[in-house]
């Protein structure tokens, strides 16, 4: 994607004065002369933000104004221990909630809706994210947070909540329960929005159903302000990116270079105007790709593709790299396998072992049939040979957190 005019100066700005403001970028860039930079290619040749730099800068080294204009930090954990932590300045905040107010608009929520929210608060962002952006459309906002299955249902169905703020996997739990209980007619939910975990078809159509409801992803992630810099429109073909805040990029993962528009890759994302802790080429490790044309919707806020999967969560089985996502593209085809799987891997006899647990309704006696043809599309598509096992509806755990598929019990 060509960067604009606005995007470009907006950059070159960031430029000038990032080295002084900001300790780390200071040491990042200490051997680079950043006045050279006066193209788009110039500045694709520098280097790229990730978040092991990130938590090298703990506690506040991110930080590019005085602390004093510091009004919030928030926080990402990390699989390692210590956390990355971004401060935000006032401006900061009121973008974060201008951008997550376009969010709401563009699934058409307004002023009349009651907006539940059941993301977590706290250090994260996802909660206080979605509270302030739907405070600034003017909508009704009930900030439950996760957990309490019973109070969240109680509460919606009271209040008449419009809009329901979930995880795929916690909107999938609301869903069936609801489905449970049997009282989807007492529930008044007309719009979901969904944080952008990767999600397969058949899930999003069980959520949709079950809860009568249209799904929206949205997208973000806490070392760029947080939930809220992008979403699906009404059309579900990818996710318009508030390019006036962000300059987006899609590299190879390995080589680390620009990919053409279309081609997947990872998704690497430039602050525009952010001012407590900018970041300059941060990679995302979010799979995806840019698409091209306009939408229908008649946006012209570009779009990237659902995003379909991590660089990190790729797991080499028996010599081979695979991706959940590719386990997610072979299942939802096949007939009788729900939305719900589960792979374990492990280590026995000098082996990789990969099974496949998934839920079905289908009864007992054409579960081998089915099996079987489970194990011959893995087989074919990823050329992975999988022990299957068919499993009853509800009987893999839900998750009020992002779901994981993947186990590798081998380390
Ligand atoms: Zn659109």
């Amino acid at each position: 994607m060509r960067m604009n005019d606005y995007q470009f100066d907006k950059i070159s700005g960031i430029l000038s004065s990032i080295k002084e403001k900001s300790s780390f970028y200071g040491e990042k860039y200490k051997d680079i002369d950043l006045s050279k930079v006066k193209t788009q290619e110039d500045f694709e040749k520098l280097p790229f933000t990730d978040k092991n730099d990130l938590r090298d800068a703990y506690p506040l080294g991110l930080k590019a104004v005085p602390e004093k204009d510091i009004v919030r930090i928030h926080s990402s954990s990390g699989t390692t221990g210590t956390p990355v932590i971004i401060p935000y300045t006032q401006r900061d905040v009121e973008d974060w909630g201008t951008m997550f107010e376009r969010c709401y608009r563009m699934a058409g929520l307004s002023s009349e809706d009651i907006v539940q929210i059941t993301p977590g608060y706290g250090l994260w962002t996802a909660g206080i994210g979605f509270q302030y952006g739907a405070e600034k459309l003017g909508a009704m906002v009930i900030p439950m947070g996760p957990g309490n299955t019973e109070k969240q249902i109680k509460m919606m169905t009271d209040l008449h909540t419009t809009a329901l703020c979930a995880t795929s996997s916690y909107a999938l739990l609301l869903s069936e329960e609801i489905k449970k209980r049997g009282i989807k007619d007492k529930i008044s939910l007309k719009k979901g929005i969904i944080g952008s975990e990767r999600w397969g078809d058949k899930m999003r159509q069980r959520i949709a159903d079950d809860l009568g409801v249209e799904l929206y992803d949205i997208y973000g992630l806490t070392e760029i302000y947080g939930p809220g810099i992008g979403i699906s429109c009404s059309y579900e073909n990818g996710i318009h990116m508030w390019d006036d805040y962000l300059y987006f990029e899609i590299i190879d993962p390995k080589t680390g270079e620009v990919l053409p528009d279309g081609q997947e890759g990872e998704l690497v994302i430039t602050t525009l105007l952010k001012e407590g802790a900018p970041l300059i080429r941060y990679r995302t490790h979010d799979l995806t790709r840019i698409i091209t044309g306009e939408c229908p919707c008649g946006s012209k806020y570009p779009r990237i593709d659902i995003i379909t999967g991590r660089t990190d969560d790729m797991v080499k089985v028996k010599g081979t790299n695979i991706f959940p996502a590719q386990f997610d593209g072979v299942l939802s085809k096949i007939d009788g396998v729900e939305s719900e799987y589960q792979i374990m891997i492990d280590h026995l006899d000098g082996k990789d072992l990969v099974t496949v647990f998934f839920e079905t309704q289908v009864p007992e006696d054409q579960r081998p049939a089915l099996e079987k043809e489970v194990v011959k599309q893995l087989k074919d598509a990823i050329n992975i040979l999988v022990i299957p096992k068919a499993v009853n509806i509800g009987d893999l755990p839900r998750s009020e957190k992002k779901t994981n598929r993947i186990f590798d019990n081998r380390y």
